[in-house]
């Protein structure tokens, strides 16, 4: 099956409102055959959509509930009126520094969902659990835990991203990434069948302009999502053109 490419940035805690210059360069530079976002700030999302209308604009993290006391939260509804189209659920920062589990990813995805948004669920081993040679296996059992109700190619999109790659300079082999997209392939056609041949699964973790084309056309691998190199068109406009 053919899958269309998604390239997607991911800002973190970085730009601000002078950065959205970058994103204008970004979108001006157009995409060809391969789709393209760019998750951002809470507090850019409007901005950016206002600066960029028709560009895919995401948020980062959302709350799985609708409403209430959930101080400094943000639900789906409030992403989507501020114009995100999209959210990272379950990126490792996250994981890691306010102790997400997969029950609460899956939640956040599902939120999403009832909100018509789409989701990029994130997985992913530690260098630990890849030693170990623990690394499919905890790869897939997040997706399995964490695989919202409802999953489809048409909402969501699965990020492989091996936490001792991110933001490091170090990635896998291009073997590796294979391999591991295929476990996740795997695993997700087990979860929901047929639909997992169309559900995009893209990798992460130090993407450059120099070896997004290997790892962007390795086996099972439907495109990147990228977080520093995402900050400036320089750096993010040859990634998206490596994918095509
Ligand atoms: C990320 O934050 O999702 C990421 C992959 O970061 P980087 O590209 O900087 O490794």
């Amino acid at each position: 099956m053919t899958r269309r490419k998604l390239v997607a940035g991911n800002w973190k805690m970085n730009g601000d409102r002078a950065a959205l210059a970058e994103l204008v360069a970004i979108a001006a530079a157009g995409a060809g055959a391969v789709d393209v976002a760019i998750a951002v700030p809470a507090t850019l999302i409007a901005p950016a959509v206002a600066l960029v209308p028709g560009f895919a604009i995401g948020g980062e993290d959302v709350h799985p509930a609708e409403t209430g006391a959930h101080t400094g939260c943000l639900s789906a509804a409030l992403l989507k009126e501020a114009g995100a189209s999209f959210c990272i659920v379950g990126h490792s920062e996250r994981r890691a520094d306010c102790y997400e589990t997969d029950a609460e990813v899956k939640a956040k995805a599902e939120a999403l969902h009832r909100h018509a948004m789409r989701a990029i669920l994130c997985v992913g081993e530690t260098l630990a659990q890849r030693d170990a040679g623990q690394a499919e296996a905890v790869v897939t059992g997040q997706i399995a835990a964490s695989l919202p109700e409802g999953a489809a190619a048409d909402w969501l999109s699965i990020a492989y991203e091996p936490v001792w790659a991110i933001g490091t300079g170090r990635t896998p082999t291009v073997a590796d990434v294979a391999a591991m997209h295929g476990a996740i392939r795997a695993k997700l056609r087990a979860l929901i069948g047929a639909e997992a041949d169309a559900m995009r699964i893209l990798y992460g973790g130090s993407v450059t302009a120099e070896n997004a084309a290997a790892l962007l056309h390795a086996g099972d691998v439907d495109g990147a999502l990228v977080g520093g190199a995402s900050l400036t068109a320089a750096k993010f406009v040859p990634i998206v053109a490596a994918a095509g």
